[in-house]
């Protein structure tokens, strides 16, 4: 049973429909990314689930209730944005504590609850620094100290990590998906970094224009993209036309593009004999290569003009130059059929 459920949602601003007949439905504890380009529509769709924003159509559940036109307040949902929202006069400990205070929670309670969020988000001995005393990342972590200690039925995170240099970066993905794992909160998680979806989710839903293109695991999304869209923004694919790969490779792909990941393709100076039934072979030409952390990039050229990139792992038996003639062997299962 779905614990979060849009239904129909669409938005307009003025002729502009930035979400259009949205369905999505989240399960209790879930960890849910929403990925897609700068405007497509991922923090709108988070603040009208907040209430920060109404819909034009359609109806947000959450736990069972409707809550399409519910008091912002009355929802129980946390949020943390990208730019650090924290209150500059109040303390660590006081920023963290405000939404306890708020709720009228007692001393004894706040002081304990405080506490622990301080040693989950481990910013022990800082509890007394203001926000301008504080790093980044650490001020993203008060921010979701803030959000999560009120125990809200739902966590929002819009963009957190934006700002956040990469190394740090990297860091602060494991440890919010360890704490929001730990705690069991349904969280929904927004950016635009394939790779940080990919690190952070259970599941992710692509958007494009107001529109879900696909949605599943991060495995399932960058093993099986469906479509042109999915493909170049989920695995960096390459994508060939059909008619260019099928006289390239005497095959008869029916789809209009054929997809493949660099990693699948094999190069080598001479063409594999075995295995030929189950692949594709053709020869190309090394027009430029690419160092990238422990890959190398090849960038290969067909007579036909079509272009290609092929990974390998530094630590491959053979690396080639630059103008060096190649075969390229590609299993079939690895050529994607994809449509639009
Ligand atoms: P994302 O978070 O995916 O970058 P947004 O949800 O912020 O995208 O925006 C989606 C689209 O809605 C964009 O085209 C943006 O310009 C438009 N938009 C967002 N907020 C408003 C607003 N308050 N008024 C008019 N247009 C808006
Ligand atoms: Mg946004």
């Amino acid at each position: 049973m779905s614990y979060i459920e849009f239904k129909g949602i669409s938005k307009f601003y003025g002729e502009n429909e930035v979400l259009q007949k949205l369905d999505l439905s989240i399960k209790k504890g879930e960890l849910i990314t929403l990925l897609g380009p700068s405007g497509c529509g991922k923090s709108t769709l988070l603040r009208c689930l907040a209430g920060l924003e109404t819909v034009s159509n359609g109806s947000i559940l959450l736990d069972g209730k409707d809550i399409t036109n519910m008091d912002t307040t009355k929802r129980q949902i946390g949020m943390v944005f990208q730019k650090y929202s924290l209150f500059p006069n109040m303390t660590v400990k006081e920023n963290i504590a405000f939404g306890l205070k708020v709720m009228k929670v007692n001393k004894v309670e706040i002081e304990e609850k405080t506490k622990k969020m301080i040693e989950l988000v481990g910013l022990e001995g800082r509890e007394n620094h203001y926000p301008r005393q504080l790093s980044g990342g650490q001020q993203q972590r008060v921010a979701l100290a803030r959000a999560i200690v009120t125990e809200p039925k739902v966590l929002l995170l819009d963009e957190p990590l934006s700002a956040i240099d990469a190394l740090l970066r990297k860091k602060l993905q494991d440890q919010i998906r360890s704490i929001v794992k730990e705690l069991g909160i349904t969280t929904i998680f927004v950016t635009h970094d394939q790779d940080e979806a990919m690190v952070m989710s259970d599941r992710v839903y692509l958007f494009n224009n107001g529109n879900i293109e696909q949605c599943g695991t991060p495995v399932e999304m960058y093993t099986h993209p469906k479509t042109h869209f999915a493909a170049r923004f989920m695995g960096n694919y390459n994508i060939i036309e059909s008619t260019k790969f099928n006289s390239l490779t005497k095959n008869n792909f029916k789809s209009e593009f054929i997809a493949i990941r660099p990693e699948v393709i094999e190069i080598s100076p001479e063409i594999f004999a075995d295995n030929m039934e189950n692949s594709v072979t053709f020869k190309t030409k090394i027009t430029d290569t690419m160092s990238h952390g422990n890959v190398l990039r090849y960038t290969l050229e067909t007579e036909n003009g079509v272009k290609l990139k092929s990974e390998v792992l530094f630590r491959s038996f053979r690396l080639y130059d630059i103008g060096q003639e190649l075969y390229v062997t590609i299993e079939k299962k690895n050529c994607l059929e994809i449509d639009k």
